[in-house]
């Protein structure tokens, strides 16, 4: 439960929000924390329908409309289809959250060109399809607001995951050159930069490993899926409408 969600109830009020890989983990967080703050909410993920659709109920039940569309991130014609189904049912769309996001880390010798492939298209190429859907509604609109979620590993990254740090990265680029090329449209673009967060992402990291990334970050602690939603709700709004281009890095401290 997101602490002070009381204050933020009408920061998005009536907004129409699409959140790729919205199902689980960050995502769960941002589409929940969107609902809260007063926005309808679609939002996609892959292949685990269970739930997906036990949070269009949550979402429901905050008294908020929600959609969960099964689509790949990284099918460039999905994408486009999948605003039109959003805007058929919702009838317009204020914001995108580029969340979709997977990790196949390993070293670059043992990397498979499946690894950098599946990796670089989901979390780069998919930033590149869901806005490329989304910007003709926007440019016409004359408003739009986008957020990406990259990673610390984009920033500072660890070895063993050339794959993901090349992604990151560019997603930061991707948010930059955007964000100037739309500012005259009324449109921010700008991206969150999480260190380690609890999720099923890293769940998997192991306790050994886990015990060295918590040595490096200075609050000494993992991070949590709704305090990324807070950054990103507060990129969202009204709050941040001189910010665009830029990066928040979430990270504990981790990449001072
Ligand atoms: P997660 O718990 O593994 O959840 C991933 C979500 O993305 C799920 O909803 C999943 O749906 C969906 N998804 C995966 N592949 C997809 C695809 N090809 N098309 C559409 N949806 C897809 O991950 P997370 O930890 O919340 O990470 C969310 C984002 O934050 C990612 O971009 C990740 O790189 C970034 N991030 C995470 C951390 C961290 O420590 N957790 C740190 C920095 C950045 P299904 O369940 O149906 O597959």
């Amino acid at each position: 439960m997101l602490r002070g969600a009381g204050l933020n109830s009408s920061l998005l009020l009536n907004k129409i929000a699409i959140v790729t890989g919205g199902s689980r983990g960050i995502g769960r967080a941002i589409v929940l924390a969107l609902s809260r703050a007063g926005a309808d909410c679609a939002f996609t993920y892959s292949k685990d329908h269970a739930p997906a659709e036990s949070l269009v109920q949550e979402v429901r039940s905050l008294g908020r409309r929600a959609l969960a569309v099964q689509r790949d991130a990284r099918d460039f014609d999905g994408a486009k289809t999948l605003v039109e189904e959003i805007k058929n049912t919702f009838g317009n769309i204020d914001i995108l959250v580029n969340n979709a996001g997977i990790t196949r880390d390993r070293s670059l010798m043992m990397m498979s060109r499946e690894d950098w492939s599946d990796v670089v298209d989901t979390n780069l190429t998919g930033v590149f399809n869901a806005t490329r859907a989304c910007i003709i509604t926007f440019l016409k609109q004359k408003s739009g607001n986008i957020v990406n979620i990259s990673s610390v590993s984009g920033v500072h990254p660890l070895p063993g995951q050339v794959n993901y740090a090349a992604a990151k990265a560019g997603v930061i680029g991707f948010t930059k050159s955007l964000a100037r090329e739309v500012a005259p449209y009324n449109i921010r673009v700008n991206a969150v930069a999480p260190g380690f967060i609890e999720t099923e992402m890293t769940a998997g990291l192991g306790e050994k490993n886990r015990e060295r990334f918590l040595g490096m970050v200075p609050l000494g602690r993992f991070g949590t899926a709704e305090e990324v939603a807070m950054a990103v709700l507060f990129l969202l709004s009204d709050r941040s409408r001189y910010i665009t281009g830029q990066t928040i890095q979430l990270d504990g401290g981790l990449g001072i």
